[in-house]
């Protein structure tokens, strides 16, 4: 693991073209608002795979068409980056399992997304969280 002080901004931005290209075969736009100008000690890598697990979820719950936005800010010092979604939601009885390795709703899922996520976080000293409703669902990420 190999960290350094980059800004989450660019790691976003240059995740972006594949984001997109993700996003557009179900016919959804990415949406991006990048506020956070504060770098954070991270393994660039492990990141990417954060936001490509977020991702790749929001996309999978909103089925065709809709926007998903991507938004870091500053607060307090911490800097966060939300990945909300327009999806189906995670039901109640489901919070408690989602970040539990092989928990998965979807027929050819893993079920691994989330527990990696959480294990990067934790690498990072950051925090994940969630809130979600049958509207859709936010993640949280705070470093
Ligand atoms: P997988 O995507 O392989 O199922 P994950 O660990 O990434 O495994 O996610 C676990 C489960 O959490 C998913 O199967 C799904 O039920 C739920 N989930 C995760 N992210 C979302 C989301 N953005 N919207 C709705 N459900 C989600
Ligand atoms: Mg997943």
């Amino acid at each position: 693991v190999s960290k350094e002080y980059l800004q989450l901004n660019g790691i976003i931005e240059q995740l972006l073209p594949l984001l997109e290209a993700d996003a557009a075969v179900s016919g959804i736009d990415v949406v991006t608002d990048l506020q956070a100008d504060k770098p954070v000690f991270v393994d660039a890598k492990e990141i990417r795979q954060l936001i490509l697990n977020l991702t790749r979820n929001a996309i999978e719950a909103m089925g065709k068409g809709g926007v998903l936005t991507i938004r870091t800010r500053k607060i307090d010092g911490y800097v966060n980056m939300e990945i909300i979604d327009r999806g189906h939601g995670i039901p109640k009885e489901a919070h408690d399992s989602i970040f539990t390795p092989f928990y998965t709703t979807k027929d050819t899922g893993t079920g691994l997304g989330l527990s990696v996520c959480r294990s990067i976080a934790d690498h990072h000293g950051a925090t994940i969280q969630f809130e979600s409703d049958p509207a859709g669902t936010t993640f949280r990420v705070e470093f």
